[in-house]
C-alpha cells in the first residue's frame, strides 16, 4: 500500500487529499500542519476580523472530512527537516514519518522587510486566522492604523479596519495601489472608493523606522521615507507572500522563486511534489512556469498532484494570475496581463472606460487571443472573457463583442458557445 504524506492543510492540500482518496480508498494518508486548525478558508480573515463570519461559518470541509476519508491529521506541528534518501520527513516535536508520495503544499509566508525598530516593536501581518485573531485582539473604534502596502491583502484588512471604526493610512511603495493587479486606469477606480471611505493612501512612500511609546512594544508613529512621521497605534505590513520554501533547503529539490514542478506538479526529486502558493507550476499566459498563488490554482494543481501520486496519469492545464476583490462596494477581476509591455506592437487594447458610468472593462489580446483583462464596476460577464482566455480561443471574429453589456454565451459563434456548454 502507498504511504501519502501531505505537507499543509489549505487549499492545496485539502485539493490532494480529496482526488487521492477518489482513487485510492486504503493508502495510508497523512496530512500535517503547523496550524492549529482544520482546513479554513483563508480569504475569509479579513471578514472574521471585521466580526462577518466565525472560524465555524470559515471551515473549508465539513469536521467529519477527515475521519470519513481516513485521514490521520497531524496539527499544530511543523515540517523541519526531509531525508529524501530514506524517505523520512521530521516534525519539530522530533516525530519521523515516513512517506512513499510526499506533497509539500506549505504555501507562502508573508514578506517583512527590513525597517529600523519594526522587530523591537508589535506589528502584524495578515496571512494566517492566528494573525488575523491576534489583531482582533488589539483592534478598537478610533485607533489609527498604518497598513503597509496597497495590494489585494492591504486593501482586504484596511477594510475590515475600517469596518471596525479604525483610521487607516495606506503607504505604498509603487505609484498606484493594486500595481500587479490592475492598470492605472482601473486603480484610479478603486483608490477613489478607498479613499471615500475615509482611507488616507501615500503612494510612492515607504516605511523607514517605527517609532515605540514611551513604554514597552507599543508603537506610537512609523517614520517614511520623505521624513515624515505618522502617528499610528496599530501596524500591518501587507506588503505580499514569499514562498515557504525554508525545509527545502540542502535537498535536491529544484527551487527558483517557488519549488519547480512540471505538468504532473512532481519536483525535480521522485515521488515528491509539490503545489499551490509554494510552485512554480505551468501559467497558460505566460507559456512557462511561474508563482501563481490563488486560491482556486492551489486546488487545481493539488488535485492534479493528488491524481498522480495515486497513480493516475493527469497533466495540470495550467493557472495563471488571477485576482477579485469585492471591497469598499467595487467589484473587480483581472488576469493575466494587465497592461501590454511597452513597446510591443503585437499586443491589441480593447476598452471600454466609463469610469464616470462605475464601470471599466479592458481586454488584451495578441495573436487574436486574449491573454489579459480587467472588470471592474461590473463583474458578470468576466467569467467569459476568462474561459475564452483560458481555453486559449481566437477572438479575432467577434472580438469587439467582449465589451457589450449584453455579452452572454449567445454573444459568441454558435459552435463556440455549444462547445463551452458541453465542457
Ligand atoms: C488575507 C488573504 C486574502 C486572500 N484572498 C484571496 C482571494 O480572494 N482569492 C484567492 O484566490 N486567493 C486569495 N488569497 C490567497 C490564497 O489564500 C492562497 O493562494 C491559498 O491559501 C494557497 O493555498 P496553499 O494550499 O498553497 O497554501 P496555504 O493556504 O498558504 O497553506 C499552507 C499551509 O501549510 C502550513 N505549513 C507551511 N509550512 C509548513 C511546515 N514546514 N510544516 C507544516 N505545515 C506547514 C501553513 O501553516 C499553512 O497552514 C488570500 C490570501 C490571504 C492571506
Amino acid at each position: 500500500m502507498t504511504r501519502y504524506l501531505i505537507i499543509g492543510n489549505s487549499s492545496g492540500g485539502v485539493g490532494a487529499a480529496e482526488a487521492i482518496r477518489e482513487i485510492d480508498r486504503r493508502g495510508p494518508l497523512t496530512i500535517v500542519s503547523e496550524e492549529p486548525y482544520p482546513a479554513y478558508s483563508r480569504p475569509l480573515i479579513a471578514r472574521y476580523l471585521a466580526g462577518e463570519t466565525s472560524i465555524e461559518r470559515m471551515a473549508y470541509r465539513r469536521p467529519e472530512f477527515y475521519h470519513q476519508n481516513d485521514i490521520g491529521l497531524v496539527l499544530g506541528q511543523r515540517l523541519v527537516r526531509l531525508d529524501l534518501e530514506s524517505r523520512h520527513t521530521e516534525l519539530d516535536d522530533g516525530r519521523l514519518l515516513p512517506y512513499d508520495r510526499l506533497l509539500l503544499a506549505v504555501g507562502g509566508a508573508p514578506i517583512v522587510p527590513p525597517v529600523e525598530g519594526l522587530h523591537e516593536h508589535e506589528f502584524f501581518t495578515f496571512a494566517t486566522l492566528d494573525d488575523a485573531r491576534r489583531l482582533a485582539a488589539r483592534v478598537h473604534s478610533g485607533q489609527r492604523a498604518v497598513v503597509v502596502g496597497g495590494g489585494l491583502i492591504g486593501l482586504s484588512v484596511t477594510e475590515a479596519l475600517v469596518k471596525l471604526g479604525v483610521h487607516v493610512t495606506i503607504v505604498e511603495l509603487a505609484p498606484q495601489i493594486l500595481g500587479r493587479a490592475l492598470d492605472a486606469a482601473a486603480a484610479s477606480m478603486v483608490l477613489r472608493a478607498v479613499e471615500e471611505a475615509g482611507v488616507r493612501v501615500l503612494t510612492s512612500r515607504t516605511v523607514v523606522r517605527v517609532l515605540g511609546g514611551a513604554s514597552g512594544a507599543d508603537v506610537r508613529a512609523v517614520e517614511l521615507d520623505d521624513g515624515t512621521a505618522l502617528p499610528c497605534d496599530l501596524l500591518i505590513i501587507a506588503i505580499g507572500v514569499r514562498p515557504r520554501t525554508e525545509a527545502m533547503a540542502g535537498t535536491a529539490i529544484a527551487v527558483q522563486r517557488g519549488i519547480i514542478v512540471d505538468r504532473h506538479m512532481a519536483t525535480s526529486c521522485p515521488d515528491v511534489y509539490a503545489c499551490g502558493d509554494v510552485a512554480e507550476a505551468y501559467d497558460f499566459v505566460a507559456g512557462g512556469n511561474r508563482v501563481t498563488p490563488i486560491w482556486p490554482n492551489a486546488y487545481l494543481g493539488g488535485r492534479i498532484a493528488g491524481r498522480n501520486m495515486a497513480g493516475v496519469d493527469t497533466v495540470y492545464s495550467g493557472g495563471t494570475a488571477m485576482n477579485s476583490l469585492h471591497a469598499f462596494g467595487l467589484s473587480i477581476m483581472s488576469a493575466g496581463t494587465v497592461d501590454p509591455p511597452p513597446g510591443e506592437p503585437a499586443y491589441e487594447t480593447l476598452l471600454r472606460d466609463e469610469r464616470a458610468k462605475g464601470t471599466y472593462r479592458k481586454i488584451i489580446l495578441l495573436g487574436g487571443r486574449v491573454v489579459g483583462m480587467i472588470f471592474a464596476g461590473e463583474v458578470d460577464r468576466a467569467g467569459i472573457v476568462f474561459g475564452l482566455m483560458r481555453n486559449g480561443t481566437p477572438v479575432d471574429a467577434f472580438a469587439e463583442r467582449l465589451l457589450a453589456d449584453d455579452l452572454g454565451l449567445l454573444s459568441l459563434p454558435a459552435e463556440l458557445w455549444q462547445q463551452m456548454v458541453r465542457a
